[in-house]
């Protein structure tokens, strides 16, 4: 028997992966072990050919012909109907729009709105900074009807009470990668009366999902991690079917009227999910998307999660193996079952140590004030990466590459 640790066993890990044909709908650098799909996923094979059929072909050739003709005006819920495959939604219930961060502003707006005699906004410390940010400024402006709490994540059941309108949450944490019971936690908020909205930018595309079956209320979530949707790309939100035309986006912008082309001066909502579009939708962006969530055609998000957790698995036990004795501490869980489709270290030297491997060709990420993240796209990323990883990673710390002084420059986007 070969060596667990061997890179043959890798190579046969890979040979034996079911999902191994899938790294062809992606375009990966030559020499480059990418670990980072958990923040931007890989640019898809066929996105450059679909990106220039939209601008030389329907921008170019059709004009404004093609909101009709290439079904522009519909993309939104189109995309939307494709993400509720991949995240356990009926059709109707998903919308492909605007920033996560806007969308959880439009969600939680809503989700408030429907329980006007409760005050507080609930969250947990270590949630994404940027919806932290955005509850905020939504009960500020919400001014005395509004509140907002973040407790500790041992605290979280117990601070849900009869005072608690809304619960955010993120499913898969962004640092830890440590993953919510997305069933329990949202029947305990419903059975207090309150609704609860799940941040899925580290879930959808890395776990198998399903919202109804779970209880969410309303969720969002990113296009451009998992999903592959490139820099910037549209985000989705989710509202489950019962509340739908319960309440309206705070943001009634005309593609979220019923009938937009009726120019009529007064707001009147769609009828369904599509009252959570605001401003016109954004074709090119909304086509690289649509190439994204082509990658998960015929896929199954439970043969995903059992790579993701296999590939975690793989890389803690050769991290513990080659590179015990350099001061790495396991910054998430060691049970797979717990954790998202990432795993991090703390390091007291984490940035430099990142530099350095990025510059070797292993591209992860760095997350103040001290973590290593390493994200495993199970599209795209076999074992033999992995074992290359942890082999690179123990040159720099064999040989000190890592102290070379411009790997301690802090860059923009870390
Ligand atoms: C990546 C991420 C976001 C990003 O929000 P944007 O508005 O797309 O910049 C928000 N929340 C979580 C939990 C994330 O991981």
């Amino acid at each position: 028997m070969s060596d667990k640790f061997s890179l043959k066993n890798a190579q046969a890990m890979d040979d034996a992966d079911v999902l191994k044909n899938l790294r062809s709908r992606f375009n990966l650098p030559d020499g480059i072990v990418y670990l980072d799909g958990n923040s931007l996923g890989a640019l898809p094979s066929s996105t450059a050919a679909r990106i220039n059929t939209v601008v030389e072909g329907e921008w170019g050739g059709d004009l404004i012909k093609s909101w009709n003709s290439h079904n522009w005006m519909n993309q939104p819920r189109v995309l939307g109907d494709k993400i509720a495959k991949i995240i356990g939604a009926a059709a109707g219930e998903v919308i492909a729009c605007d920033s996560t961060s806007v969308n959880l502003f439009k969600v939680v707006a809503q989700a408030k709105s429907l329980r006007p005699n409760r005050t507080k906004i609930l969250s947990e410390e270590g949630n994404f900074p940027t919806d932290l940010y955005v509850l905020q400024g939504l009960v500020k402006m919400l001014g005395d009807s509004a509140s907002y709490a973040t407790v500790p994540t041992a605290e979280l059941m117990s601070a849900i009470d009869k005072d608690t309108a809304v619960v955010v949450l993120t499913h898969v944490n962004f640092k830890s990668g440590a993953i919510h019971d997305m069933a329990a936690i949202s029947k305990h908020a419903h059975d207090m009366g309150a609704l609860i909205v799940w941040d899925l930018c580290h879930s959808a595309g890395a776990v198998p999902l399903n919202l109804s079956a779970d209880g969410a209320d309303y969720a969002v979530g990113c296009g451009y991690k998992y999903l592959n949707g490139g820099p910037g790309s549209p985000a989705f939100l989710y509202v489950a079917k019962r509340h739908q035309t319960a309440a309206t986006s705070p943001l009634t912008g005309w593609m979220g009227h019923a009938n937009p082309f009726e120019f009529s001066e007064q707001y009147n909502p769609a009828g369904d999910i599509e009252r959570n579009l605001c401003g016109s939708p954004v074709i090119i962006a909304l086509a690289a998307l649509d190439e994204g969530l082509k990658t998960f055609d015929g896929v199954d998000m439970a043969d995903v999660r059992e790579k993701s957790m296999a590939l975690g698995t793989f890389f803690i036990e050769l991290m513990e193996e080659k590179l015990g004795a350099y001061g790495f501490e396991l910054a998430c869980t060691k049970e797979a079952s717990a954790r998202g489709s990432q795993v991090s270290y703390s390091h007291e030297h984490g940035y430099a140590i990142m530099q350095a491997l990025i510059d070797k060709g292993v591209i992860g990420d760095f997350r103040a004030p001290d973590i290593m993240r390493f994200g495993f796209a199970p599209l795209y990323i076999g074992y033999v990466d992995v074992w290359r990883s942890v082999e690179i990673l123990k040159e720099i710390m064999d040989g000190d590459v890592w102290k070379n002084p411009a790997y301690a420059t802090k860059s923009q986007v870390t």
